[in-house]
């Protein structure tokens, strides 16, 4: 446990899979000690954890659901406990439901709000009182906010809150030497995204970059560690789209 105490040490939401696990495993290759946080899926939590751990690095799978303060308390109480502290806070947990407007649901608006917006609420503001000096709070917000495209718009719009909650934050932390931000993906290859769309669909939304493909989970990761990592020290209250042009 000493060597626990004395890596920086990153809290990463939404970890066990998509974009979530690859920052993760991300963080840990770069030296972090890495909380693995998730809401049900506690198996693929800790294959996750076991990964790292096989890969020499220190990780530990907690449950907790975002939108619920008392968990999120307890997430970053454990991190606190079990490693000495916390240095980067990465809130990729998050839903998504398509409708157009007309036809979104109260239940669909709720879900979403519930854990992009509340959940992203709580975790930036357990990370503003906790986070040492010198750390980073990153959050997923997506590439959809500038496009705007039909069938996304609770989604969006709980991630353009998010955007507006990260800039505000950002600045409210002064004297602390914390940098707060926002990555936003476009289209990348996780269940989230590829779960009930045809392969067609998934064509025609991977080419709008002019890339030509989907984003991976470790192309986000990248990005979150560039901002958690000494070279993304000067980028501050900003949003990093992360699309392959897309937007
Ligand atoms: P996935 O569906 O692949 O993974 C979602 C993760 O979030 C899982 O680990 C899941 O845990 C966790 N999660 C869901 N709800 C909660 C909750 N209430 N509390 C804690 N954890 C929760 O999603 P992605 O990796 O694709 O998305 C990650 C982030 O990136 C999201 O915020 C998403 O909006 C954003 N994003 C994704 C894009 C994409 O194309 N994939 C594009 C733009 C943005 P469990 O496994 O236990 O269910």
């Amino acid at each position: 446990m000493m060597d626990g105490m004395e890596r920086k040490v990153a809290v990463v939401t939404g970890a066990s899979r998509g974009i979530g696990a690859a920052v993760a495993a991300r963080l840990a290759r770069d030296g972090y000690a890495v909380l693995v946080n998730y809401a049900g899926n506690a198996a693929l939590a800790e294959e996750v954890v076991t990964a790292i751990r096989w890969n020499g690095g220190l990780a530990e799978a907690v449950q907790a659901d975002v939108a619920d303060p008392a968990a999120v308390t307890a997430l970053f109480d454990r991190a606190e406990q079990g490693f000495g502290g916390i240095d980067v806070v990465v809130n990729s947990a998050g839903i998504l439901m398509q409708a157009p407007v007309t036809d979104s649901s109260d239940d669909l608006f709720d879900r979403q709000v519930s854990t992009n917006l509340k959940g992203a609420f709580t975790v930036l503001r357990e990370a503003g009182r906790r986070v040492r000096t010198g750390g980073r709070i990153i959050s997923l917000s997506t590439s959809v906010v500038g496009l705007k495209l039909e069938t996304y718009g609770v989604y969006a719009a709980t991630k353009a809150a998010v955007e507006t909650l990260t800039a505000i934050l950002s600045k409210e932390l002064r004297g602390r030497g914390i940098t707060v931000n926002a990555v936003a993906p476009g289209p990348t290859a996780t269940d989230l995204f590829l779960t009930g769309k045809s392969p067609e669909l998934i064509d025609r939304l991977a080419r709008l970059s002019p890339l030509e493909r989907l984003g991976t989970p470790e192309d986000i990761a990248a990005a979150v560690a560039f901002l958690a990592g000494p070279d993304g020290g000067w980028i501050n209250g900003q949003v990093l789209r992360a699309n392959g042009g897309m937007v």
